[in-house]
């Protein structure tokens, strides 16, 4: 464990910073979620507020209905609305590359139970967040938590450390015990993520991709392409940014070339199986020497 971590660092701070935005952003969206809401107009009210308070997102708002679970997002001209469902809203922020993470879930279904199991499970997980504390023991405190309510953990979904302009780092936070975990220590910034089900407890994958990173920098003839490669290096780096993001005509397929040439890589939605329901709730903390700080809400 280290010692001399001092948490008033700047990178800390730039932490911060990212989670103070990201909780008034998440309010505002909590907010907006109504019967005949539009995702499109959700997902973009909350990354341009996110770039009026002075950050950028991290990632594009996961607007996720029902059996999904992750990486959704709306399409260019997407005009889904909301409807009596289970809605979960999840949401990045960095400032300068440090990321803050929070997803919230919305019931308008009639099935807040399985709401309160997911966040009394990160409540849980965040009261057993400590220097020296086993990650596999935060997944042992989830995964009970969450059958006391009757439902499951979604087992292959996980919490994540975070680190600069990286979304997805060590540790892996589990949603079940498992027996090798590593040690926490003061410093690691973590974000915590319990999924609960009354499905089957695992996520696959979907057909639907609307979130993609870059793997390599290339060229490419096409112009389009071209044009989305200069923008996905200057402006979105390693993070994943949405189809919707580009400022091209015919995104979609100037994505698919640079698929093709193993330039970018997508987000597949993942998905319960269908009628199930998943709610997610998460928070993003920083290990500190007597527990942790909540850094989003
Ligand atoms: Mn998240
Ligand atoms: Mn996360």
């Amino acid at each position: 464990m280290s010692t001399d971590v001092d948490l008033g660092d700047d990178r800390y701070e730039r932490h911060r910073e990212a989670g103070e935005i990201l909780t008034q952003v998440r309010a505002e969206a909590v907010d907006r979620i109504e019967v005949g809401g539009s995702h499109r107009e959700l997902a973009e009210h909350v990354e341009s507020r996110i770039r009026e308070l002075g950050g950028e997102p991290a990632f594009p708002v996961n607007v996720c209905i029902d059996e999904e679970a992750a990486h959704a997002t709306p399409s260019v001209d997407d005009d889904a609305t909301f409807g009596e469902e289970m809605i979960n809203v999840d949401i990045g922020v960095h400032v300068d590359g440090w990321i803050a993470d929070s997803a919230v879930t919305i019931d308008l279904s009639g099935h807040d139970e399985l709401i309160e199991a997911s966040s009394a499970a990160l409540d849980a997980a965040i009261e057993t967040v400590g220097p020296g504390v086993d990650t596999g023991l935060i997944g042992d405190v989830i995964g009970r938590t969450i059958e006391g309510y009757g439902y499951n953990p979604v087992v292959n979904l996980t919490g994540h450390g975070l680190d600069q302009y990286e979304q997805h780092t060590a540790p892996t936070i589990p949603n079940r015990k498992v027996s090798q975990g590593v040690e926490l220590s003061v410093g690691d910034v973590i974000a915590i993520e319990p999924f609960a089900t009354d499905g089957r407890g695992k996520v696959s994958e979907g057909s639907d991709e609307e979130i993609f990173a870059l793997d390599r920098e290339g060229s490419v003839r096409d112009r389009s392409a071209r044009q989305a490669m200069s923008q996905i290096t200057e402006q979105f780096r390693t993070l994943p940014f949405a189809t919707r993001w580009l400022d091209i005509d015919r995104p979609a397929m100037a994505l698919r070339r640079l698929k093709r040439q193993d330039l970018i890589h997508g987000y597949p939605v993942l998905k319960e199986r269908p009628g199930a329901l998943v709610s997610q709730t998460e928070h993003t903390v920083i290990v500190t020497e007597d527990g942790c700080e909540v850094i989003t809400g």
